[in-house]
């Protein structure tokens, strides 16, 4: 595609500014490339070091190769200074304790396996990095309510009425991306027919930077170790509950007092009894992929391209793994003039992400009709499966790798 004859305001407009927008503003700020970042929301305030026990229920499991993508955007210490929770250990197991998988990270000579991080940590750090980029045109807050998505240029129409012109749109705008629908991506969705609950919860044992996972028949239970203070520190977990509807609504309803109960029981007490729970949050688990990722001057990143059941914990990493794809591209184009949207360009792109990306949903697929099943071959099948991996050390080690986002 050649350079559009149309004058544009901005080479590239990213919408959302989220985990993944802000991350690929941050990335394509030396590029040359005439970049603006809007949102609907106001930028956040300076990241502070964080001390009591109000976390947000909203957590990341960040990798060591998404960590290293936040230290070349100059974010991570910022991040660390404010508050992050190494994870060293991770143990699966069947609710009934048949079988389990443990992973430690000096089996592969690491410090940590991953961090687990609250999104508004992650965010404030990179809120805070925009701010000292004069060549970033930071619209915010701003909301996007019309998309005119032509060959010669986007133009988006914002809701204060002003339009903005660019030669490329990225969508970083969330798993219900108002610029997919207003582009006209299609999609494949698959209900899970389950419900997320979320919140932090106090522990009567310390979590020991250990991420437990428990998977019931009737769904998955993970604790992620949260970092607390004084006689807090290691008492504290983000905890995510994946349960049938039926089974959230009760849950949902319950006083403090019950659902800490109820907790506890489900937990079968792997660390005592759960002794506080902070403002419980819910949402209908749905996995989404959108059957491109260009469509003309619009490209999808982050979560406007796929959401993933949270029981992966690689919804962010995947993300950030289509910024490093993405922003590679567009690196090499930089002041030369070239057309951000050129289609070959974004073709390497999707390329480059739609496999890895449609490999990992097809893999919570697996594991949710695995453990959907009640039948005992299937409940066999499984706890034979986890038994082999946790006598493997070879397919372990594969494993934590992937997982960790360093696997070569
Ligand atoms: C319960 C839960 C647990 C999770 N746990 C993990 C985990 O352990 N590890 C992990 O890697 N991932 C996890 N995830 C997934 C992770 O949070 C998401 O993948 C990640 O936040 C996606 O980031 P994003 O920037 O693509 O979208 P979002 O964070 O949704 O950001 C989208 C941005 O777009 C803006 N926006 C929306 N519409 C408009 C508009 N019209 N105009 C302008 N701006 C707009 C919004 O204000 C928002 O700031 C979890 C998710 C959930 C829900």
């Amino acid at each position: 595609m050649s350079a559009p004859a149309t004058k544009t305001d901005h080479d590239v407009v990213i919408v959302g500014a989220g985990p993944i927008g802000a991350a690929m503003a941050l990335a394509l700020r030396d590029t040359g490339l005439r970049i603006a970042l809007l949102d609907s929301q106001p930028l956040l305030e300076n990241p502070q070091p964080l001390a009591g026990a109000d976390f947000d229920p909203r957590v990341s499991a960040i990798t060591p190769g998404s960590q290293a993508l936040f230290e070349a955007l100059g974010v991570w210490s910022a991040m660390q200074q404010s508050r992050v929770s190494p994870y060293t250990h991770m143990h699966v197991r069947e609710a009934d304790g048949t079988a389990n998988i443990n992973f430690c990270a000096a089996d592969i000579h690491a410090t940590a396996l991953g961090h687990i991080v609250e999104n508004r940590v992650i965010v404030a750090a990179m809120h805070e990095q925009l701010r000292q980029q004069p060549r970033l045109d930071c619209l915010m807050p701003a909301s996007v309510v019309a998309l005119d998505n032509s060959p010669d240029a986007a133009v988006l129409t914002l809701q204060s009425g002003r339009q903005l012109s660019a030669r490329l749109v990225i969508a970083a705008d969330g798993a219900q991306s108002p610029v997919r629908h207003l582009a006209g991506f299609n999609t494949r969705e698959w209900d899970y027919e389950h419900e997320a609950i979320v919140c932090s919860v106090r522990t009567e044992k310390h979590h020991q930077q250990c991420a437990r996972q428990i998977f019931m028949d009737q769904g998955v239970l993970a604790f992620l170790p949260l970092a607390a203070q004084g006689d807090e520190a290691g008492h504290w977990c983000s905890i995510v509950w994946s349960v049938m509807p039926t089974t959230a609504q009760p849950l949902m309803t319950m006083d403090d007092k019950d659902f800490c109960k109820a907790l506890s029981l489900a937990s079968e007490h792997w660390l005592g009894e759960v002794t506080q729970s902070s403002k419980r949050f819910s949402f209908s688990l749905r996995q989404r992929h959108a059957l491109e990722y260009v469509n003309n001057r619009v490209v999808l990143i982050g979560d406007a391209a796929h959401s993933i059941h949270p029981l992966a914990g690689q919804g962010a990493n995947l993300g950030l793994a289509d910024v490093q794809a993405l922003s590679g591209e567009l690196a090499l184009i930089g002041s030369t003039g070239r057309d951000p949207a050129d289609p070959i360009l974004l073709a390497r792109y999707q390329r480059r992400r739609k496999p890895h990306n449609m490999s990992m949903m097809l893999l919570m697929e697996g594991f949710k009709r695995l453990y959907a099943g009640q039948p005992l071959p299937i409940r066999w099948f499984r706890n034979t499966g986890m038994r082999a991996v946790e006598h493997s050390p070879l397919i372990k080690n594969q494993l934590i790798r992937a997982a960790m986002g360093t696997h070569v």
